[in-house]
């Protein structure tokens, strides 16, 4: 027996801001939103931190903050990886060594700057061998403040990542910054 389905329910009106759902099991949606949907849910960060702001990195990933539940696993090779998450001071000598792995990173790819020393050197700004923030030589998409940024500032600022996948276009429209 084939239970009746109310047309009415079938095709409900879409919220605003959503696109129509139809309950007999077909979604509706722009090949833009689903291939932004699957990249935002499987955000594979690079296993790599230079000091201590890499504990706070290695505790977001832990059962507390839990980043996993995001689909985010560290990977250890950047050839796998889509996310650079800067956790730490940067000097000079690893900065060379920071651009290299970010060259290795397959497109498209971000950058999270996490903490002071990663923002503008920190502390340590004022050292001869600290570089004065990783911008200076790859480009970031999201600062983190904080010495160190708790992983509860981490993960906020990696759901605000999120939210900037979410808008991107790529066949087609136009590409809209992160809010
Ligand atoms: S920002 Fe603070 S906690 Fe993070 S690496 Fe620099 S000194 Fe360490």
């Amino acid at each position: 027996m084939t239970a009746e389905i109310d047309p009415a329910i079938r095709r409900p009106a879409a919220a605003p801001g959503r696109r129509p759902v139809d309950h007999a099991g077909i979604v509706l949606t722009t090949v833009d939103d689903f291939v932004n949907w699957t990249r935002k849910n499987s955000l594979w960060y690079l296993l790599f931190a230079t000091a201590c702001c890499g504990i706070e990195l290695m505790q977001t990933g832990g059962p507390r903050a839990d980043v996993d539940r995001f689909g985010m696993i560290p990977r250890s090779t950047p050839r796998q990886a889509d996310l650079m998450i800067v956790a730490g001071t940067i000097t000079y000598k690893m900065a060379e060594r920071t651009k290299l792995l970010y060259d290795q990173m397959p497109e498209p790819k971000y950058v999270v700057s996490m903490g002071s020393c990663a923002n503008c050197g920190g502390l340590f700004a004022h050292s001869y061998s600290v570089l004065k923030g990783i911008d200076q030589v790859i480009p970031v998409d999201l600062y983190i403040p904080g010495c160190p940024p708790r992983p509860e500032a981490l993960t906020e600022g990696l759901l605000m990542l999120r939210r900037k996948i979410e808008r991107e276009r790529w066949f087609g429209g136009r590409a809209v910054s992160a809010g």
